[in-house]
């Protein structure tokens, strides 16, 4: 390849690629383990796994190992045939999933693995509307946009003019103790929140509603953990309602968050998994797994020529086997708890730091003008995140309004980060805080 600058690629990309998901004038040219580095050769430890989808980080040679022998024998099967790597991909996601999840619909992103789960449930209950909570994010296409983008700027700029393809979905207040849609406190508000999705099935759908979504971590929406009173109540209320249960675990699958499936932190048995961007280990894959009774769709109604994919596939299972050998769960958890004191300690210097949240290596930082008011402190938290990249550390931003407006950091690094990498994203973002307070920005 021709040796191109920044400049170079600014300019051509201005040129000839249309634009979506966000703009930032980085491009990444070379990564191992939990280091990129930029074209300008600038390195960076990344916090984030590549947008939380490299989850063993860059070039896991187990699974470089794998790809290369799967293109040395094929490099891609139709989903009308059999192929050897796609299923044995589904029945290792049957032995690895929550109790009671047997089949899988692939698909290639993690919208598409909703839409896959969207047609699993209508086809069994015979509904047509999905109730979602606030901040809830699931996808960019036109079934996923109205079960996303609920804070109403967001969605107001991306819904307009779609709005014949754009069917309305309900949408009740979000799981979030941090800012109480109710006012209430957990645990003494007995999970009111998931309470109302009864109320919700019963009066605010205007036809038979075929499921409710979940994040257990509500990713874009700010890193908010739903509490586990509120997702005992929250199946119940599926199982007995007899709608779906469909969690969306593509953020928070393979070893996020301290467990395989977050779903499993909970002892929940959702009727359908969505999953999505680290499954394929940095290749294209995502998927719907579902109980045997949600686990039937009209021949030809949803698919993908590339599903499936042979090399993805194969990453995938090769990923998930180093994920097992090497306890990965265990470390995310571990890892996650070193990381979460290490940002407690900073917090005790830096009050912009409202409050701490997450669940293993998936942690949510809400900045706030101050611990009383708790005001979202939204340009803080902005100038924190772009002072980490030119610091070389590369960390999130999101919600509770979600976009521009984002208060949350987010810190997702790979599941096998050691105890000296965490230490070292620590050690940097102190830095970044500690320049930041400098220049009276924070
Ligand atoms: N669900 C969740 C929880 C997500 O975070 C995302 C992407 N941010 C999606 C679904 C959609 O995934 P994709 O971009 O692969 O369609």
């Amino acid at each position: 390849m021709p040796n191109y600058t920044q400049e170079d690629v600014r300019k051509m990309r201005e040129e000839y690629e249309i634009k979506v998901m966000g703009d930032v004038p980085i491009t990444f040219v070379q990564g191992e383990g939990m280091y990129v580095k930029d074209i300008t050769g600038k390195e960076y430890v990344d916090a984030i796994s590549a947008e939380w989808v490299l989850n063993l980080g860059y070039r896991n040679p187990q699974v470089i190992d794998a790809v290369k022998k799967q293109l040395d024998q094929i490099e891609y099967v139709s989903p009308v045939y059999d192929s050897v790597p796609r299923i044995l991909l589904a029945k290792k996601l049957s032995e690895i999933a929550p109790q009671g999840l047997k089949k899988t619909l692939f698909a290639l992103s993690g919208a598409g693995a909703n839409e896959a789960a969207m047609h699993l449930a209508m086809r069994k209950t015979g509904g047509q509307e999905f109730i979602v909570f606030y901040s809830s994010f699931h996808g960019r296409t036109f079934g996923t946009i109205p079960l996303s983008y609920t804070e109403p700027m967001m969605l107001e700029e991306c819904k307009t003019g779609l709005e014949r393809y754009l069917t309305k979905q309900t949408r009740i207040p979000n799981f979030y103790c941090y800012r109480c849609h109710y006012g209430l406190e957990y645990p003494d508000c007995g999970a009111f929140c998931a309470q109302f999705i009864e109320t919700s099935l019963r009066h605010s759908v205007d036809s038979k509603p075929a499921g409710v979504f979940f994040e257990l971590v509500q990713a874009n929406g700010g890193m908010i953990v739903a509490p586990e009173m509120a997702m005992k109540v929250a199946a119940k209320i599926c199982a007995e309602n007899h709608v779906a249960m469909i969690v969306d675990e593509v953020q928070t699958g393979f070893c996020r968050c301290g467990s395989f499936f977050a779903s499993d932190l909970y002892d929940l048995k959702p009727d359908i998994l969505t999953l999505g961007k680290s499954i394929g280990a940095g290749y294209p894959l995502a998927a719907a797994v579902a109980t045997e009774e949600y686990s039937n769709v009209k021949g030809w109604e949803i698919g993908w020529t590339q599903l499936g994919h042979p090399v993805s596939c194969t990453a995938s299972l090769a990923m998930i086997d180093v994920m097992q050998k090497e306890k990965l769960a265990e470390n995310s958890n571990k890892m996650g708890k070193l990381l979460k004191d290490c940002l407690n300690e900073l917090a005790k210097r830096y009050p912009v730091i409202g409050d701490i949240r997450g669940l293993g290596l998936m942690i949510g930082l809400e900045m706030v003008k101050d611990h009383e008011s708790k005001k979202p402190a939204n340009n803080e938290a902005h100038y924190i995140a772009k002072k980490a990249y030119e610091k070389g550390l590369m960390i999130g931003i999101s919600g509770p309004v979600f976009g521009s407006y984002g208060n949350v950091l987010k810190m997702k690094p790979a599941v096998n980060a050691k105890k000296e990498q965490i230490e070292e994203i620590a050690e940097r973002f102190e830095e970044v805080l500690k320049e930041a307070k400098s220049q009276g920005k924070i």
